[in-house]
């Protein structure tokens, strides 16, 4: 059991149209992520989608969320630029952040991470194997040496992201390919996750590994600032004052 107040967002699109989707995850990617965060004692958790009010997180959602799961791929450009302002500052503020699969390319990974965060990818189906390279990390904890995934896409190097400021794991593929697919990032207070495994198509997200990964991952990215922070003249907590100056 915990008290971790989870949300987790899924732009919903694929299942909607794609049938071959439809039939993997029938009750939505979110529901099946947010299942396997139960499973694991997160039993603090909501959903949220694209076509809702506000892209389903609205100030109010915001505030009740301690870490916040992201998957999206055929709608990345639809995500108001207002909803990604409004997660960019929960997260420097503290939020933590999950990123998965396709989210590489959200406007909120991007922004956070300063960079394109392109890759190269294959539509395999093939094996991947995630080598654990940090087993002392939170992350890695109650895992194996590596996680054999049966079938999914292949992302592979130049990952263009900033250097993560701590790997927890590194993909192998089939054709050769190397990937660094559990990286850690710290922007303000705030702690992102990027997993990779996740294509919609395979079952990936039922698997019991990649769902201990992403509850460890969830675990990690909660907020640690116990106090109320203050910059500048120092009367009143104004976390956000950079972001407005740079507005
Ligand atoms: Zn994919």
């Amino acid at each position: 059991m915990s008290n971790l107040r989870v949300t987790v967002w899924n732009e919903f699109r694929h299942e909607k149209s794609h049938e071959a989707v439809q039939k993997v995850y029938p009750n939505g990617i979110h529901n099946t992520l947010a299942d396997g965060l139960r499973e694991h004692g997160l039993t603090n958790v909501r959903t949220a989608t694209l076509d809702e009010p506000e892209n389903g997180l609205s100030e109010a959602v915001l505030a009740e969320t301690d870490v916040l799961l992201w998957w999206g791929h055929m709608a990345h450009r639809e995500v108001a630029d207002e909803t990604v302002d409004r997660v960019q500052a929960r997260v420097l503020e503290g939020m933590g952040l999950v990123v998965l699969h396709s989210g590489h390319h959200s406007k909120i990974f991007r922004r956070l991470m300063g960079t394109s965060c392109s890759l190269r990818w294959r539509e395999a189906g093939e094996n991947e194997r995630v080598w654990i390279v940090s087993p002392g990390h939170p992350i890695a904890e109650g895992l194996d040496p590596y996680i054999d995934i049966p079938e999914e896409e292949m992302y592979g190097e130049h990952f263009d992201i900033p250097a993560p400021d701590e790997l927890v794991m590194v993909s192998w593929f089939k054709g050769g390919e190397v990937f660094r697919s559990g990286c850690c990032f710290y922007r303000g207070h705030g702690k992102i996750f990027y997993f990779r495994p996740g294509h919609e198509t395979h079952p990936t997200y039922f698997h019991p590994g990649v769902r201990q990964v992403i509850a460890n991952g969830t675990r990690w990215a909660a907020p640690t600032r116990s106090f109320a922070f203050t910059y500048g003249g120092g009367k009143t907590p104004n976390i956000k004052e950079p972001l407005e100056a740079l507005g």
